[in-house]
């Protein structure tokens, strides 16, 4: 039976950190990956130039049922250690907006750094290899004579390429989002086979769909707004982002509404201020003032983009009064209504695209079964978890490889 010290599951952002950061520490490593090549959603990610971490990681920028429990390793293993790495390889990259750092040119520029790293450690790939079974040893294994403690085997897997013994496993087979990119459930059954509890899981940092109702064809009008984007503030439960929305034709996405998304339960009203750096009451009286004579709807079309402007007043009956008459006859009442339609609108989406375009999984193994320090199972010495398996999402902005590094580099120093 071959022995290695250490088995990680998953060649995914943070299951290539932990496996590099393991092996310079003078551990033999393997990686046992189902897919053909690893790394693939570091290749799909920020539209192919991977927004691999932020300027600004703060803990608040992640959710968690124990929003503790990542503090210590995004201290440990901040924004500015991943930067000396790729620094170390002369990545060429950019801010793009609010902190969040992108490669200049392709996202397999941050692979080929974590595969040289791993590399130079001596870690070995095996992708393609199919994970059957994990076990404890039984205890003969276990006390195997004139083995140190450090190296005694702990685990037995069964595996495509045979049957394996190492000291350590570490789960980094990430979440349940896009499933043809590789993505598998096999680190939540792991944590359940160990007793480790599993927080219930969503698609998040996904669009929002709707539907059709007889009162209102929220859907219809999204669909005739496909392709719009504008930069919106949109709010739900005592949370609110300032980015660019995008009309689709199955509802809503864009940067903010991803954001959201990471906030929204079934059922929960979403608020949207389409004017977000600006008052329309303070434009509709001035316009007033001025005796400015033009139409709503070209007023409105200064601020907002044309098409927008023109669906919303269309599709809202209750504004078709006020598009008949000029601006100089509105009254309060009147302004009031249109600063509720433009500043605070609301929608309660029908659910999400799911995980077939969500980029995270909100949810998954309970960080309390975890310690936030090794990020060892507490009840099953030489079980890690790190990455998007844990009950741990960022925000969209870079916060979820920042995640994968540092909760892999951490446990790296202790398997
Ligand atoms: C389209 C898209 C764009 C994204 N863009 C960004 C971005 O720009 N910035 C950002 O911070 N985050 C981004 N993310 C999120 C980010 O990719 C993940 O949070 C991150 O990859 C999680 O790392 P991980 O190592 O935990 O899991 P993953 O990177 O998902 O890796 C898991 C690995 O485990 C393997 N695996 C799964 N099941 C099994 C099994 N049964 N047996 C063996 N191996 C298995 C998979 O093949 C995979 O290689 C994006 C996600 C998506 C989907």
């Amino acid at each position: 039976m071959q022995y290695v010290d250490c088995i990680v599951m998953g060649g995914g952002a943070a299951g290539l950190m932990c496996a590099a950061s393991a092996a310079k520490r003078g551990k033999s490593v393997w990686i046992l990956d189902h897919a053909n090549k690893v790394g693939k959603k570091i290749l799909m990610s920020g539209g192919g130039r991977c927004n691999f971490t932020n300027y600004f990681i703060e803990p608040e920028n992640f959710l968690s049922t124990n929003p503790h429990f990542c503090i210590s390793a995004l201290s440990r293993y901040t924004q500015y250690d991943f930067l000396e790495l790729v620094g170390k390889y002369d990545l060429a990259y950019h801010e793009k907006t609010l902190g969040q750092l992108f490669c200049d040119n392709k996202a397999k520029d941050i692979l080929h750094i974590l595969l040289s790293e791993c590399d130079t450690s001596g870690v070995v790939i095996h992708t393609q290899c199919h994970i059957e079974t994990l076990d404890s040893c039984g205890s003969q294994e276990k006390n195997s004579e004139n083995v140190p403690d450090d190296v005694k085997p702990r685990f037995i897997l069964q595996t495509s390429l045979g049957e394996v013994a190492c000291h350590s496993v570490v789960v980094a087979t990430g979440g349940l989002s896009i499933p043809t990119m590789g993505a598998t459930g096999l680190g939540y059954d792991v944590a359940k086979q160990f007793g480790l509890r599993v927080k219930p899981r969503y698609a998040s940092l996904v669009p929002f769909t709707f539907k059709d109702h007889q009162h209102m064809p929220l859907l219809s009008m999204m669909q005739s707004l496909a392709g719009v984007a504008l930069p919106v503030s949109v709010s739900c439960q005592n949370q609110s982002f300032s980015e660019a929305l995008l009309f689709t034709h199955k509802g809503l996405s864009g940067p903010a509404i991803l954001q959201i998304s990471n906030y929204w339960n079934t059922g929960d009203t979403v608020t949207i201020d389409f004017l977000p750096h600006e008052s329309l009451e303070l434009i509709l009286q001035k316009c007033q003032q001025e005796n400015d004579r033009s139409e709503l709807k070209n007023i409105l079309s200064r601020y907002m983009p044309k098409r927008f402007v023109n669906v919303w007043l269309e599709s809202h009956p209750s504004l078709q009064a006020l598009t008949e008459k000029s601006v100089a006859q509105y009254s309060k009442a009147d302004i009031q209504q249109l600063v509720v339609l433009f500043h605070a609108w609301e929608c309660v989406p029908a659910g999400t695209e799911g995980y077939k375009t969500a980029e995270v999984t909100k949810g998954g193994v309970d960080t309390d079964d975890v310690s936030s320090k090794t990020f060892e199972a507490k009840k099953t010495p030489g079980l890690f978890f790190v990455g998007e398996v844990l009950d741990v999402t960022g925000w969209l902005g870079g916060y979820n490889f920042q995640w994968a590094w540092a909760s892999g580099y951490c446990a790296a120093q202790y398997v």
